[in-house]
């Protein structure tokens, strides 16, 4: 088994390449090789996997991977990060050969050199939800992963209707599998150590309940709904469809009570919103 990063080697990796983390890219380094080892154990990675990996850092979590998975692929946005990362691996394990290190950001990536399986990372917090539906969207054959976010984010794509975090990325998330809490983390794992809690999320992909067109006004829906929070559905999907009057009808059609607001549908109910208007001939 590789020796994994340790927060001497870190600090000094960081030091060496005169790298200050950056706040803005979300640069926070685990600098325990236990919490790496649990976080791909949960993601149940196998040498048969290929491990996609969002912002791999100075490495921590991708030489943990790289015991496990046949392949990694790591996107970082960070080019001096990104020089470094083969050397540092070369540095700790001879599977070297087994790292794809693409230099770039996550949320422009619309192909891989190798179809990845899994998906395991530490997301850079701004960022974390967009990257996560981004990869769900563009990679079809990521069947499953753990990922580490905010607590808060964490909470918002795991929840469920009528809790107070359930909105548009509860939604969106599940329209393309079933998301839950796999565990926490410590703040005290991380150098600089993060003034926010952190969550892990895994997830498995289920079968979407509609094609690319119904997701696109799906995901128009729940946009619309959530814009304003407060409001019943027929008047925050009035702009969407033309009139409150047409929302009316649309939801009459949908089955859904118009009085409701959007925080009450499940992704399923906002699926019949998009049929009703198709049959409608209401365009997008
Ligand atoms: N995986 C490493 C670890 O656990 O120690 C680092 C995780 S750190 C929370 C987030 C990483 O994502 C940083 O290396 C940062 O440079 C990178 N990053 C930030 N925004 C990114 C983006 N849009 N695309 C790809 N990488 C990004």
């Amino acid at each position: 088994m590789t020796t994994l990063l340790g927060a001497a080697e870190i600090r000094a990796l960081a030091e060496q390449m005169g790298l200050k983390p950056a706040k803005a890219l979300g640069q926070n380094f685990v600098i325990d090789g236990n919490v790496c080892r649990k976080i791909v154990k949960l993601a149940q990675v196998s040498p048969e996997d290929i491990a996609l990996e969002i912002g791999p850092g100075l490495g921590s979590l991708t030489l943990a991977l790289l015991d496990e998975a046949a392949g990694v692929v790591a996107v970082e946005i960070d080019s001096r990060l990104a020089m470094q990362l083969p050397i540092t691996v070369a540095a700790h394990t001879d599977k070297s050969a087994n790292l794809k290190v693409i230099n770039q950001d996550a949320l422009t990536l619309q192909e891989l050199p190798v179809a990845p399986s899994v998906l395991v990372a530490n997301l850079p917090y701004n960022v974390s939800v967009p990257v996560l539906l981004h990869l769900l969207e563009k990679f079809p054959t990521l069947r499953s992963g753990v990922v580490m976010v905010q607590a808060e984010v964490a909470d918002r794509l795991v929840a469920g209707p009528g809790r107070k975090d359930y909105g548009i990325p509860s939604l969106k998330a599940a329209w393309w599998g079933k998301m839950s809490h796999v565990g926490s983390v410590s703040r005290s794992v991380f150098w600089p150590s993060p003034n926010v809690d952190s969550k892990l999320v895994g997830f498995t992909r289920g079968t979407p309940p509609g094609d690319e067109a119904m997701r696109r006004e799906v995901f128009a829906a729940i946009d619309s709904a959530f814009a304003q929070r407060r409001k019943m559905l027929r008047s925050a999907l009035s702009n969407w469809v033309g009139s409150s009057a047409s929302a009316e009808t649309l939801l009459m059609k949908a089955g859904i009570d118009p009085t409701l607001r959007g925080e009450a549908l499940v992704i399923e109910d906002y699926c019949a919103i998009a049929r009703a208007k198709a049959e409608m001939g209401i365009g997008s």
